[in-house]
């Protein structure tokens, strides 16, 4: 029986060839140095920053050379698939802010011409490249049970060989093709097997883009490419599709820096150009004992990019922060380019850290940084979007009155140093309540007196400074006037100075005064600049508030 009558025979329903496939998905047209690369998640759950480096680096290499960037869902493993997963990835893409050409857009949509982008809806192609393999020799039906396999690995424990279906261990390997063909028809299940040219004491070495010369053993394992119930495994599925979507690049996990033998061989098996490889190392944390560790799916949720979308850190800041994780030489680019946009600073594969480590407290100073620099109509829109999702009430407050809502945002932001109160979206409720009627009304208060404490002064103080010095008018040089004049009147200093040279002669200086008005309107002991939250209160609400002690 000839090898084309065993894959005939093995696959009754594929009509295409190879080559159908060729012309089906042509090399793209694009221009030289264009990279193709792919993000090629398996649906399994979570979605987490680490995961996210390899697709947020996936979407610049395309924007600097003019190429594509695609999804492909890999959901070859279905016992470890989770409900929502393909959602997930989706929206997690989303949340960061990254775009892509082509591929998975959602659960049911798919867009580009190199599909379908989802693996299992991919078989038919799979069939027919498996069976180019049977017909050309280059693969075999495998009958080998689980028993028979664990009973190998044994064998190959108890005479410390080498582990794995290879040479002499390879026993469906020579089996000849009319005993396949009985057992296919007897319908006995089967794997199929590469049949490995590969010498194991033969060095191949290839130029990882990260890595830089990485050199191993040639593959000589005859690794199952379809598993007994049709679904290929991940080595095959990657070479396969890699090639028909014309992938130029492939990113992934350094986990997969040892398979490459296995890939180099099908790629050879196959005739086809092998795609650029960059191995990128996990990122990890240092978890609360200070060990460092892998994130994890199950354990880590405070690093979904959900979790972080949630508390309202900008996609800009996101992706800042993730560029300092990629290139080691970004951070010194934005401090030398502080205005610039991201799109500008030019990623390099020469640049990448070998081990990255996610550091949260980082990222805060990014997105302070980022927050600190939006003009506040664009923080609002910004915040609006969020409030929108995560806290709907705010969403009215701040709907309600925006011009109030911007005028809050604009506080100490106009200005050569503009304040860093806000390293999130959910930072600015907390900082500015007290701005807003809605909450100021109804929230407890707990006034954070100071120096002075006692009521009747505070009363005193305040009705006095309402009355006679309050007037919306002044400019800040009047205003503070009026506060020196005031501190004068109640035996307080009118500077820190002037009380640091003779405290006995006051009962305390000018910013115990200015602390009983910052206390009464806001609460707080500790505020942003007053001038500018009086100005936005007005003299109206300012003495409402004094008058609610
Ligand atoms: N689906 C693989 C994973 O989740 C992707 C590896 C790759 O990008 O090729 O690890």
């Amino acid at each position: 029986m000839t090898n084309k009558e065993l894959a005939d025979l093995m696959f009754p329903n594929v009509t295409k060839t190879i080559e159908d496939y060729e012309k089906e998905y042509p090399e793209r047209n694009l221009p030289e140095g264009a990279v193709v690369s792919r993000y090629a998640p398996s649906p399994t759950g979570f979605v987490h920053m680490g995961n996210m480096l390899s697709c947020f680096i996936e979407n610049k290499l395309p924007q600097q050379t003019k190429g594509v960037f695609y999804l492909r869902i890999e959901d070859t493993d279905q016992k470890r698939e989770v409900e929502s997963g393909i959602e997930n990835i989706v929206n997690a893409i989303n949340m960061l802010g990254l775009t892509y050409h082509e591929g998975v857009m959602g659960t049911d949509v798919q867009k580009g011409d190199y599909g379908p982008y989802i693996q299992s809806h991919r078989k038919e192609i799979y069939d027919t490249f498996a069976k180019y393999l049977i017909e050309n020799g280059m693969a075999y039906p495998c009958f080998c049970n689980a028993e028979e396999l664990e009973a190998t690995r044994e064998k190959q424990k108890n005479t410390k060989a080498r582990i794995g279906y290879y040479g002499q261990y390879a026993k469906c390997r020579n089996i000849d093709n009319e005993e396949r063909a009985r057992r296919i028809k007897e319908g006995q299940p089967y794997t199929i097997r590469l049949k490995s040219t590969g010498n194991y004491n033969r060095k191949i070495v290839f130029k990882d883009l990260v890595k830089g010369k990485v050199s191993f053993p040639e593959n000589d394992q005859d690794m199952v490419l379809i598993k007994s119930d049709g679904i290929p495994v991940y080595h095959f599925a990657h070479v396969v599709d890699d090639h028909l979507m014309r992938t130029t690049h492939v990113l992934r996990g350094e986990d997969w820096l040892s398979s490459v033998p296995v890939h180099i061989e099908l790629f050879q098996k196959f005739g086809f150009k092998l795609p650029q490889y960059a191995h990128l190392g996990l990122i990890m944390i240092i978890d609360s004992n200070g060990v460092k560790r892998k994130i994890s799916k199950r354990k880590d949720q405070d690093f979904t990019v959900e979790s972080f979308h949630r508390r309202g850190f900008p996609t800009v800041a996101l992706q800042e922060y993730l560029m300092t994780i990629a290139n080691s030489n970004f951070e010194g680019w934005r401090m030398a380019n502080p205005d610039k946009s991201l799109d500008e600073f030019e990623f390099s594969f020469s640049k990448v850290g070998s081990c990255p480590l996610f550091d949260t407290a980082k990222l805060i100073n990014i997105s302070k940084n980022c927050i600190s620099k939006m003009k506040a109509s664009d923080l609002y829109d910004n915040l609006l979007n969020w409030a929108n999702e995560y806290d709907k009430d705010f969403y009215d407050v701040l709907v309600k009155d925006k011009d109030l809502s911007i005028a809050v945002l604009n506080i100490e932001r106009e200005q050569k140093k503009p304040r860093k109160d806000y390293a999130c979206y959910s930072d600015i409720k907390t900082h500015t309540w007290y701005m807003f009627e809605e909450y100021f009304g109804t929230y407890e208060k707990q006034y954070e007196w100071s120096n002075i404490n006692d009521i009747n002064e505070i009363k005193l103080i305040l009705n006095d400074y309402i009355d006679n010095y309050y007037s919306a008018e002044d400019d800040k040089d009047t205003w503070f006037d009026k506060m020196k004049q005031l501190s004068k009147k109640y035996g307080y200093a009118e500077s820190i100075k002037e009380y640091k040279e003779s405290p006995d002669n006051f009962k305390g200086n000018i910013t115990d005064i200015a602390t009983v008005i910052r206390v009464a309107v806001t609460t707080r002991s500790m505020t942003p600049d007053l001038y500018e939250i009086l100005k936005i209160l007005g003299k109206d609400k300012i003495k409402e508030r004094i008058q609610l002690l």
